[in-house]
């Protein structure tokens, strides 16, 4: 791991995330594989692994942090979701907070607080 990791999310910042990816990927060649249609049919198939683990279960929080192998196997779905999600960055060279900031923009206009809270979802 590089300097610049701490170890957690107020200390790590995401250019560490990005750089320590890309590495992994040019260590192995894979470069070349990670097309953006491969990485999001990886992206999917990673969210799909962690999707399996709650098929006909409706864990609640409590459960979840009471059982470590299964927080433990969420956790490593997540993780592999992420680094794919990463790399997909990498690959078209976006710059994450950029783009978050917009979106999110998007998402305060298109929902406002007004109209969508209490569990509303979708415009009456
Ligand atoms: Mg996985």
């Amino acid at each position: 791991m590089t300097e610049n990791n701490k170890n957690n999310d107020l200390e790590t910042v995401i250019s560490f995330f990005k750089k320590e990816v890309k590495k992994f990927v040019e260590a192995r060649n894979w470069t070349g594989y990670h097309t953006p249609k491969n990485l999001i049919h990886a992206i999917n198939c990673e969210a799909g692994e962690l999707s399996q683990l709650f098929l006909f279960k409706d864990y609640k929080v409590e459960e979840i942090l009471n059982n470590k192998k299964l927080l433990t196997n969420i956790s490593d779905e997540i993780a592999d979701v992420f680094i794919y999600l990463i790399s997909l960055i990498n690959a078209l060279d976006l710059d994450l907070s950029q783009i978050f900031i917009k979106k999110m923009e998007k998402n305060k206009k298109k929902y406002s607080s007004k109209e969508f809270n209490n569990g509303i979802y979708y415009k009456k």
